[in-house]
This record gives C-alpha cells, structure tokens and sequence, in this order.
C-alpha cells in the first residue's frame, strides 16, 4: 500500500488526536500530503504535522469548530486563498462526538450540538470542499456500528447521526458517480481514544466491551485508518457508496 497516494492531498476532519490522527499519518505514509483540521488541541495537531513532515511529506494544520454552519466556508476559504492551483483528492469526514443523551433528561442545546458536529458539519464541510475535488478523488466518512444496531446507555443520537451519515454515503455515491467521485465510509466499533476513555476506566465497561469482540481484543485505530488508505487508492476504483464494517467482529 507504500506510495499509493503519492502526490494526493488529504483533508482529515478531527485529527488532533484518536482515529483522525492515525488516518493523518496512514495517509502521508501512503504518499499523500495532509491538511490536518482541529478544534481544540492546537499542540496536538501541530505535533502531527511535523511527524507527518518528518515523514518527507507536505502537512499544515487547519483550526475550525464545526458547531459553526460556517466552518466549512472558512476551512475553503483558507485552503484556497494561499493556493490558487488548490485541489483536494480526498476529504475524511471524521470530527465527532460521542454523547449520552437520554431521552428523560437531555437539552435541546445537547441535541443540537451533537447534530451540528456529527452530522451537519460533514454535509456542509463537503459541500463547501466540493468544487475542488477532482475526477479520481474520494470521500470516507467515518461512521460507527452505532448506525446499525442499539448501544445501552442512552446512545440514540449519536447512532442517529452515524444512520444519517451513512445514507449521506449512499446518497452522495450516486450525486457524485457522473463526475467520478467515490465515496464510502467505514463503521469501527469500540476504538481506545480519548473518546471512549472515561468510558473503559471503568473495568466493568472494558470487561463487558472486550467479551462482544470473537478475538477478545477492539480493533485500533491504525487497523481502521488502514481500510480508509485503502479507500481513499486506486485499488478501491470499483468500491462506491459502501460502509465497511472495521469493528474487528464487534457483537451485540
Ligand atoms: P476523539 O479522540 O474524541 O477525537 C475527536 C476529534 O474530533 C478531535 O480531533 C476533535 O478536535 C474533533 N472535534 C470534536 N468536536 C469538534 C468540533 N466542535 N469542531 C471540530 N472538531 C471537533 O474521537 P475518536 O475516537 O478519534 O473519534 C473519531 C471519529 O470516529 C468520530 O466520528 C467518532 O464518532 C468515530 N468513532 C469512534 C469510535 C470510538 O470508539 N472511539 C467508534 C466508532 C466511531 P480537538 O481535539 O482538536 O478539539
């Protein structure tokens, strides 16, 4: 897979830290030049980047919230002002965040938050990226098994906005086949990021997670970022409008 995306550039939503990190570095170990957005975590991401450059590869580091309707406008804006030759061949919806929200108690202000950040940042992140996205590029939006069956704990929002996630990947596969745009997502399980680390600091947690996995062990994210490279290469030109299911066996 070593060079498969040479000369590629890649946008990777959420790569201050967990999965999106990981897929930063996978895609610049696969050639590709890498645009790192964050939020929050500025050291983190301009951490990543100069691994990234110690790589031998091009990377800069993009700051947005993406609560803000006009994230993806501002991220197009400064991706193009600097380079009027810009062009993007592969955008990573990954940002996200991973609520409890139970019906009984959660604020509209929750519910809003977690839709702005899950959901509606991917559609207008790509809307806004889309011009420049060539013949030839892809989109991997990142997903969860959460779309497709219950989590315990008041889990129904988040698996919402990773349902409508992957019917954006179903839906913009055929919006964008006639100009030659691929786009598909995969599904991970249970990752061991900061996203889930309160969650496994609880044994009991950890223990229970651990027995639904057939190999007794989640998969990490260096195994998903993989499938994302691969996504994202020419190997996968017959793969469109697909949500791969990286959850290392992940049982219910
Ligand atoms: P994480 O460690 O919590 O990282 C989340 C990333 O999203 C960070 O880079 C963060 O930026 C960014 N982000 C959060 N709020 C944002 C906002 N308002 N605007 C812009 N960026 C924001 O999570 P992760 O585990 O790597 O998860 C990455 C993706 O994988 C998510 O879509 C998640 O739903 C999905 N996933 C995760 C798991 C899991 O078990 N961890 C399982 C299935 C799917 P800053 O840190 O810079 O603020």
């Amino acid at each position: 897979m070593n060079a498969m995306l040479e000369g590629k550039r890649a946008l990777v939503t959420g790569a201050s830290r967990g999965l999106g990190r990981a897929i930063a570095l996978a895609l610049a170990r696969a050639g590709a030049q890498v645009v790192a957005h964050y939020y929050r975590h500025a050291t983190e991401a301009q951490a990543l980047c100069r691994e990234i450059q110690a790589l031998g590869r091009e990377a800069e580091c993009m700051a947005a919230d993406l609560a803000d309707a006009r994230a993806g406008e501002k991220l197009a804006e400064q991706l193009t002002a600097r380079d009027p030759e810009f062009r993007l061949d592969l955008l990573v919806n990954n940002a996200g965040l991973w609520r409890t929200t139970p019906l009984g108690t959660t604020e509209i202000s929750a519910v809003d938050e977690l839709l702005a950040v899950n959901l509606r940042s991917a559609f207008l992140v790509t809307q806004a990226l889309l011009q420049w996205i060539p013949a030839g590029g892809a989109i991997v939006n990142i997903s969860s098994v959460a779309a497709r069956q219950g989590v315990a704990g008041g889990r129904s929002l988040y698996g919402a906005t990773k349902a409508a996630l992957d019917a954006f990947t179903r839906n913009w596969a055929l919006e964008l086949a006639p100009r030659g745009i691929r786009v598909n997502a995969v599904a991970p399980g249970y990752l061991r990021t900061e996203m889930t680390a309160a969650h496994f600091s609880n044994p009991a947690m950890l223990e229970r997670a651990l027995a639904r996995h057939p190999f007794g062990r989640m998969a990490t994210p260096e195994e998903v970022a993989a499938v994302v490279v691969f996504l994202a290469s020419p190997a996968a030109a017959a793969i469109t409008g697909q949500i791969i299911n990286t959850s290392a066996g992940f049982i219910i």
